[in-house]
């Protein structure tokens, strides 16, 4: 048998040299443009723009960029990603995760647990693999594992939760005609007339009923086939949060999202433990490290990191693949642009326990119509699926004389240096 397969590759390898001598096949893979066999890049400046979030554009001596964006936590950002330069500048852009630990290991006495560091950071991390990408001509996807699935799921966060709003009608049939298969809506409420205390977090009954019947109208305006998720924003003290979970067990909701703060996990536990609706939380942790407590502790169902916010893909992939081992599904935050919200995509692509995608544009007209031409692409969510690219990098362009003319005022388009 073995002398057999050996006198086949012996005749094989006749036929090839009849064809192309081997002197003339090693040229043809040396001329060819395969990009493993690229010069090395070399990152030449990092610039910022700050429009609706952080967006960073990294740019190397080939003239291949890539551009990444952080969110929430970056009202700093751009003075933060002015900091890192010194560690990027001059590197070979393909050692993502290299850059990004040196980057995050040396500000461990800066802040880079947490907070504005580590969105800045999320936001030079996903410019560096749609940077990543488009050097070696693989959507993002395929360097973080390869695609388990070709669309993304999308829900729909709500323009409204009130049977008393006027426009609540338009509102619910947008989400239906969309084609969504999910939505969710914020039920805490600072400004419910039965408050008693601005301070204090404690809902009394009036406050509880008021959420209950939110929830409740959702329930009924939308068809049965649209899951509907609940957001209290980690705003309300354990008593009141445990109450509101088990008020809301008869509505079988998708999850019921940060009932109580962000901070203490043996609280978000408890109402885990109290309840049978699934408790998602995570938008406000930041790094894996943020979320080991959370999943050792079983706090909750789902977790929610924000991909543009707790460290940036591949981070995103180590949470995932973290949350697998305790069979916990990942729903990420996003309140990020159509090229954030890609990128968020391209881990969802890759990662087998991937639940369910934010998108959070669709309140009044003018946000809507921004989002339309944010990228060359256009409208990236069809029927409530994103279909993720097979381009190189994240896949999309931005259009940049739409979104110059949503800068702030006097805010600078990428700018090289920012103080
Ligand atoms: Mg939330």
């Amino acid at each position: 048998m073995m002398s057999n397969r050996r006198s086949f590759v012996r005749k094989l390898g006749a036929g090839v040299t009849g064809l192309l001598s081997l002197g003339g096949l090693s040229a043809a893979i040396q001329s060819s443009t395969s990009p493993s066999r690229r010069p090395k890049l070399r990152i030449t400046d990092v610039q910022t723009a700050f429009v609706r979030a952080l967006h960073v554009r990294i740019t190397t001596d080939q003239g291949v960029f890539g551009d990444g964006e952080g969110v929430d936590a970056v009202s700093g950002g751009a003075s933060i990603v002015s900091g890192f330069r010194p560690a990027l500048i001059g590197q070979d852009p393909l050692n993502v995760d290299a850059l990004f630990e040196r980057i995050r290991t040396s500000g461990i006495f800066a802040g880079a647990q947490a907070g504005q560091y580590v969105a800045a950071l999320s936001a030079v991390e996903i410019a560096l693999w749609d940077l990543a990408g488009k050097a070696l001509g693989l959507p993002i996807y395929q360097l973080l594992g390869g695609k388990m699935r070709d669309q993304v799921r999308i829900y729909c966060d709500s323009a409204t939760n009130n049977r008393n709003d006027p426009k609540a009608k338009e509102w619910i049939a947008q989400i239906i005609d969309l084609g969504f298969t999910a939505a969710k809506i914020d039920i805490d409420d600072g400004r419910d007339p039965a408050r008693f205390d601005r301070v204090n977090w404690t809902a009394n009954n009036a406050e509880i009923d008021h959420m209950i019947d939110k929830v409740a109208f959702m329930r009924e305006s939308l068809p049965a086939g649209i899951d509907l998720a609940v957001d209290m924003h980690g705003r309300y003290d354990l008593g009141t949060a445990k109450r509101v979970a088990r008020l809301l067990e008869p509505f079988r909701l998708l999850w019921l999202e940060e009932p109580v703060p962000p901070e203490n996990v043996d609280a978000m536990r408890d109402v885990r433990e109290s309840c049978h609706v699934p408790i998602c939380a995570g938008e406000n942790l930041f790094l894996r490290h943020g979320f080991r407590e959370l999943l050792e502790k079983r706090a909750v169902d789902i977790v929610m990191p924000d991909i543009q916010k707790c460290g940036g893909l591949l981070e995103a992939r180590k949470i995932a693949d973290m949350a697998h081992t305790y069979y916990v599904p990942m729903a990420p935050h996003c309140q990020a642009s159509p090229i954030g919200m890609m990128a968020s995509c391209h881990v969802l692509a890759a990662i087998p326990n991937a639940l369910v995608l934010e998108w959070h544009w669709g309140h009044p007209a003018p946000r809507m119509q921004q989002w339309k031409v944010y990228v060359k692409e256009g409208e990236i969510i069809q029927k409530g699926f994103v279909t993720v690219p097979d381009r190189p990098g994240i896949g999309l362009e931005l259009d940049e004389e739409a979104v110059k003319r949503m800068l702030r005022p006097g805010a600078a388009w990428f700018a090289p240096k920012t103080s």
